[in-house]
């Protein structure tokens, strides 16, 4: 069994922080990009036994439901799911109408792109949507069965404040939502926000925020499993849990990258070049201790750590980051704060 993942790259608007593979969909030929995608399925697992699927973006929602109709049908041609575990779509808010839910076609799952529900910090971060939005799409996905609803919650946005992520969380309440992704706004360069960097709060405020977001969906009985999710029992991603255990998932799509045959890969992102059939620009097959190094790396994302008895981390458990029991390492909450410092530690040649 695999997994797999489809990078649909289209997004009505672009949000003004984001520096993922996407283009504006008005004016490119989505059907021709259907055509590729659905050539490069066939090309390389056609009948494959998946265990999880994830169409993520770019947002799959902003096509037209004829588009996503046909995306539906290339998944349910092309892959044998009678043993699909979890199928997830990423999607906007105010994109997914009853007609557009109905065509879900052995979807399970739906990660909305809140971010929060405060109408002028959206504005201000370019996004379309509305609180109002992400209640009738709840309710329309729940009308065709799915209830498996995740969302994202952004802090550090610009004008934000524990007063507004309160009012966001209180939203929250009357959602019955299982899953949460929670990020900071990271300022990438060349996006619009790293360039208008306003009314952003500062470091501390920044670290306040994130900690009273964590403390908060705990007592709301969603548990911290990974760095940035949290989830109500049994209802953490199947998905990406595969990343973070380190097994093998097919990535298509302009943008995409899998990993196959301990070989990691990359599609082009340039999507002219992904129109005329060139997809795999970089291929690198892992050596057995690139293949360990990540297994570390990935497997501490997860607040249950990763099994890992040989391994010297005595300094890192002198300075409080990490814990060790019964052969297993995991983050601690200091740990956690800096996780990327303390990865890095387990990659050769990193400092
Ligand atoms: S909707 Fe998602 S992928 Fe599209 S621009 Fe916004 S953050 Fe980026």
């Amino acid at each position: 069994m695999t997994s797999i993942y489809i990078h649909i790259p289209f997004c009505k608007s672009l949000c003004r922080y984001c520096d993922f593979t996407k283009f504006a969909i008005h004016h490119q030929n989505v059907d021709a990009y259907l055509d590729s995608l659905e050539k490069e399925i066939r090309g390389a697992c056609k009948g494959a036994l998946p265990r999880t699927i994830y169409i993520g973006g770019g947002t799959p929602t902003a096509m037209n439901a004829e588009q996503l109709k046909r995306l539906m049908n290339i998944v349910d041609e092309n892959f044998d799911l009678s043993k699909l575990e979890e199928f997830t779509i990423e999607a906007n808010p105010g994109d997914l109408t009853p007609e557009k839910c109905a065509l879900l076609k052995n979807v399970t799952r739906v990660s909305l792109g809140v971010q929060t529900f405060d109408q002028d910090i959206l504005i201000k971060i370019g996004r379309l949507h509305s609180q109002k939005d992400v209640g009738e799409n709840i309710k329309n996905l729940k009308a065709v069965g799915i209830d498996n609803i995740t969302i994202d919650l952004m802090y550090g946005l610009p004008t934000q404040t524990i007063k507004t992520i309160q009012k966001d969380l209180e939203i929250f309440d009357k959602l019955e939502i299982n899953h949460v992704s929670v990020y900071s706004l990271i300022l990438e360069e060349g996006t619009y926000l790293f360039n208008h960097k306003q009314d952003l709060p500062d470091e501390d405020e920044e670290y306040e925020q994130g900690k009273f977001i964590e403390r908060e969906l705990e007592k709301r009985g969603l548990k911290r499993y990974e760095i940035s999710n949290f989830a109500r029992i049994n209802y953490e991603s199947k998905h990406n849990l595969v990343y973070w255990n380190n097994e093998e998932y097919y990535g298509f799509g302009c943008g995409a990258s899998g990993y196959i045959n301990k070989t990691r890969y990359e599609n082009t992102t340039d999507l002219q070049q992904y129109l005329q059939g060139i997809t795999k620009i970089n291929e690198h097959k892992l050596t057995p201790q690139e293949i360990e190094e990540e297994r570390i790396f990935l497997g501490l994302r997860k607040v249950e750590g990763v099994n890992c008895p040989d391994q010297d981390t005595t300094d890192l458990e002198k300075k409080g980051l990490i814990i060790r029991e019964n052969g297993r390492i995991r983050l601690s909450e200091r740990g956690f704060e800096l996780a990327n410092e303390v990865m890095s530690e387990f990659i050769q040649g990193e400092d």
